[in-house]
């Protein structure tokens, strides 16, 4: 099953172009069930097999067509960000308005929310103002459970990072921008670098890449890699070089520096001489291996300036283009009212 997923050929868009959700795609059932996206350990091969198949299409629609399309059009969908974030908020507010959605930027910093306000009023102010998706970044693990459970499944909750624990779109990116150079990932070896503890897009790629059969490996300094990390399945290593070596895609994660007061690595010195990846050490890895970095990357610290920019390696700037994607196939997923049953039904008609 699991070498079997594959993002080619998806057949996803209706007769005028737009979307579609196919009856003949695995996993669009339990997508049309399917509530919140919390993490990706929530979710089954078959719904990553589709998720990837419509963010194919909508990647096309994305890059060939300027104006909305109108599958989302009488949804609202807001933005709940407690932490900083350029990237992820403007992606999920891009996929919102390219299908046709309205987008709500709420204002934390001078909002009531940061007032003392409980989850559970927020969830009653969204729900009064009729939202139908909430995108939630904040700095506590289950904090998006925690809203989801206040919404009482009323509004459709979009984890976008909680504390160290999750941020399933990352990782759902992350896979989709590895698929679009390599169709099939089952067997490869990924080696994941850097500030493993800190880290919820370890965590979540980690979950997901398992489903997969990705062999995974670690290496990080042994204060920033947490105990409990062999039993997910990955191999941990403490130096670099036998993580990279002979790997098909390496993800170096970025130092959190603003962490590092507690006095976890002795300086970054040291953590650039024995873990940043440059073009020398990169010859370990298999010939083709790419790189990924969920942003915002401490250039020079993780990664070389010049393995950064050669594009050749660096899958930095397309990880942006399919984080748009795969939001826009999420969003449609969860909001759309077409369901693979109704769809079976007109193909009928
Ligand atoms: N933390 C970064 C940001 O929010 C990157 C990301 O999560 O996409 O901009
Ligand atoms: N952008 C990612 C996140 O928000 C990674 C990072 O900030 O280090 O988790």
């Amino acid at each position: 099953m699991t070498d079997q997923l594959s993002i080619a050929d998806p057949h996803c868009s209706d007769k005028e172009g737009g979307l579609l959700i196919p009856c003949d795609i695995p996993g669009a059932d339990a997508w049309a069930k399917r509530r919140h996206l919390l993490d990706t350990a929530d979710l089954t091969v078959p719904e990553i097999e589709c998720l990837m198949a419509l963010a194919v299409k909508c990647k096309k629609l994305h890059e060939t067509t300027r104006a909305p399309i109108s599958v989302l059009n009488n949804k609202i969908v807001a933005n709940l960000f407690y932490e900083n974030s350029t990237r992820t908020r403007s992606s999920f507010e891009l996929a919102a308005k390219k299908l046709g959605a309205s987008v709500l930027n709420l204002d934390i910093k001078t909002s009531s929310i940061t007032k003392g306000e409980t989850i559970e009023d927020t969830a009653s102010t969204l729900v009064a103002m009729g939202v139908n998706a909430v995108i939630q970044r904040h700095s506590s693990s289950g904090a998006a459970h925690k809203l989801a459970q206040a919404l009482n499944d009323e509004v459709h909750v979009i984890n976008a990072g909680d504390g160290w624990n999750a941020h399933p779109t990352q990782a759902l990116l992350d896979l989709f921008s590895m698929l679009e150079i390599r169709p099939s990932i089952a067997g490869c070896k990924i080696a994941i670098i850097g500030d493993i503890t800190h880290s919820r897009v370890a965590r979540s790629n980690i979950s997901l890449l398992k489903k997969l059969g990705v062999d995974i490996h670690v290496a990080g300094p042994p204060t920033l890699i947490p105990k409990y990390l062999a039993s997910l399945g990955a191999t941990v290593h403490s130096r670099l070089e036998p993580a990279i070596e002979n790997a098909d895609f390496i993800i170096a994660l970025r130092l959190q520096i603003e962490r590092q007061q507690q006095g976890l690595i002795p300086s970054i010195g040291e953590f650039q001489r024995l873990y940043r990846i440059d073009h020398k050490r990169l010859k370990l890895a298999k010939p083709g291996v790419h790189l990924l970095h969920p942003g915002p990357v401490n250039r020079g610290i993780e990664i070389t300036d010049e393995l950064m920019d050669d594009t050749n390696v660096s899958l930095i700037s397309r990880q942006v283009a399919s984080g748009i994607a795969v939001r826009m196939a999420l969003l449609f997923l969860l909001l759309s009212e077409q369901t693979p049953s109704k769809q079976r039904f007109s193909n009928v008609v």
